[in-house]
Order: structure tokens, then sequence, then C-alpha cells
């Protein structure tokens, strides 16, 4: 082997037929995305079943639906799916649900908080009380 040849190596003997096809759908969906995961890694958690895909961040990708989408956790309380379903609103149209504007807030439904800051929302031109 010359010295500027490289092998990858990767350990898949834990997958069983119904992962392999997870992965294969995985790849299939990120080729024609413009989901960029550098370094591209697959992770396997034999405990939950899921294959999933990720970087050195631990950015996560799984399927939802026919869509390749970012997994997500709150900073705060650890909830965690996709975007739209551990946030109180829906992100609007033209929203990237795998690179999240950190200017707006995404308010967890379970804790309140924002999921990337942890921070509660600024409410201060919100001073409206339900009593
Ligand atoms: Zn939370």
């Amino acid at each position: 082997m010359s010295n500027d040849q490289v092998v990858y190596e990767n350990d898949f003997s834990a997958f069983g037929y119904r992962e392999i096809d997870e992965l294969i759908t995985l790849l299939n969906a990120w080729k024609s995305s413009d989901i960029v995961i550098n370094p591209l890694k697959v992770g396997f958690n034999t405990h939950s079943g899921c294959v999933f895909l990720f970087d050195d961040d631990y950015n996560t990708y799984m399927m939802n639906g026919n869509d390749l989408e970012q997994w997500y956790n709150c900073s705060y309380c650890g909830n965690e799916g996709f975007i739209d379903d551990i946030i109180k609103d829906k992100l609007s149209e033209d929203e990237n649900k795998n690179e999240l504007d950190w200017n707006k807030p995404h308010i967890c439904n379970e804790c309140g908080r924002d999921i990337l800051t942890g921070d509660f929302p600024d409410d201060s031109d919100d001073e409206e009380e339900d009593n």
C-alpha cells in the first residue's frame, strides 16, 4: 500500500438487515439533500434501535417520514425529537429545520425555555397576564 492511500473502515457487524436498510435510506436521503454532515458518521443505538447520521459535534440526523431531519435536544431539560415535535410553535415554511435561526426563540414544549440557549423567552414586550 502506498503512503498516500487511505483506507476508511467501519464495523457494521452490530447492524441487522433492518438497520442496514435504514442506513441505506438515510444515506440516499442525505445524498439528495443539501445537508452538510462533516465528518459523516453512522450511529446505531442498540437500546433504542435507532440508526442515525451524525458529526463530531453530535449534530444528529434521522428520517422523519420521507425527510432527513436534524434531531434536537432541549439544552435545558433534555426534551428531544424533530424540531416541530419539541417546540411550542411549529417553524414557518421558509425556515430550515436543519439550520435553526439562533436569533429566533424556539420554545421547548416541555420546559418553556429556548431549546438552543436554555433561556426563558424575552417577554418584556408582552406584559399581558391571563388572570
Ligand atoms: Zn426543555
